[in-house]
């Protein structure tokens, strides 16, 4: 049975850079993909989808014709394309015997597809259908500092909590910027707290208040770092994407093992 891997991160972090990526390294190994994009806005895509949501709307039209601006757009194009999903779903099952790979990416705007209903009927679809997970594709060179790095971490979490999928942070463009500092700040959050009291040292009261908010939600982050995943690549150079398919191979396990029993009792 294939597993489908669903690609999520902010914009510009790499996401469509990692499917062509992935994409290619899949076929190096004969084992080609079956890629859904669900992104209607996106104007260059460098590997071609076999099943795309702009095939089935376009979302400047829904825009013009909804008198929506651009996100309400995207998103109304979602929701058109979630409707018919039940048969997205079928080609999709038509295909898992002879696919290992599914590979699935969303919007642009991640809010769009992470706390919309839409992304949430697609992603429970799939995952009550076929083994499941989550890549959160995070732009390392950007999150280099311990502020911004806690910001990315706290959506990462809340995207796991509502998904409770398998779920891999991919560091991407480690050809920039090494993950190492970031493995650090996650295996030893006295170091992160460290880091992130020096960033803020010498600033005002809200710097202070900001502290003390961060201090706590470090040890919210350290519970949330234990069910892990962690993986550098770069999907420019292909660096680290044998690894991360290691990784992909544990969330299967995982996805056997915590996902599907929890499908059963509700069934
Ligand atoms: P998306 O908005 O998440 O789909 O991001 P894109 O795939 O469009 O990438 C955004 C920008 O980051 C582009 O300019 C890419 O060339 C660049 N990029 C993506 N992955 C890498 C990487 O691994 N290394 C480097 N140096 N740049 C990357
Ligand atoms: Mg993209």
């Amino acid at each position: 049975q294939p597993i489908c891997i669903v690609v999520i991160g902010m914009a510009g972090s790499g996401k469509t850079t990692l499917m062509q990526r992935l994409n290619s390294y899949l076929h190096s190994k004969n084992t080609p993909p079956y890629i859904l994009n669900l992104d209607p806005a996106v104007t260059h895509m460098p590997y071609e989808a076999n099943i795309d949501i702009r095939d089935t709307v376009d979302y400047r039209e829904v825009m013009k014709q909804y008198n929506l601006g651009p996100n309400g757009g995207i998103l109304t194009a979602l929701n058109l394309f979630t409707t018919k999903f039940d048969q997205v779903l079928g080609f999709v099952e038509k295909r898992s015997e002879s696919v290992d790979h599914i590979l699935l990416d969303t919007p642009g705007q991640i809010e769009i597809f992470t706390w919309s209903a839409s992304g949430s009927i697609i992603t429970e679809s799939i995952a009550s259908s076929m083994p499941t997970c989550v890549a959160y594709v995070i732009d390392t060179p950007r999150t280099t500092s311990p502020s911004t790095f806690m910001s990315n971490m706290l959506y990462a979490c809340s995207i796991l909590y509502k998904t409770r999928l398998p779920f891999i942070l991919v560091f991407n463009k480690t050809d920039v910027q090494p993950h190492q500092f970031a493995v650090d700040w996650m295996n030893d959050w006295q170091l992160f707290q460290k880091s992130l009291q020096a960033s803020t040292e010498g600033g005002d009261g809200e710097a202070n208040y900001m502290n003390s908010l961060m201090n706590s939600m470090c040890l919210v982050l350290d519970e949330f770092y234990e069910g892990l995943r962690t993986v550098g690549v770069s999907a420019m150079t292909g660096q680290g994407i044998g690894e991360f398919f290691e990784k992909v191979e544990q969330a299967r396990e995982e996805y056997d093992r915590d996902y599907r029993p929890e499908l059963e009792k509700q069934a």
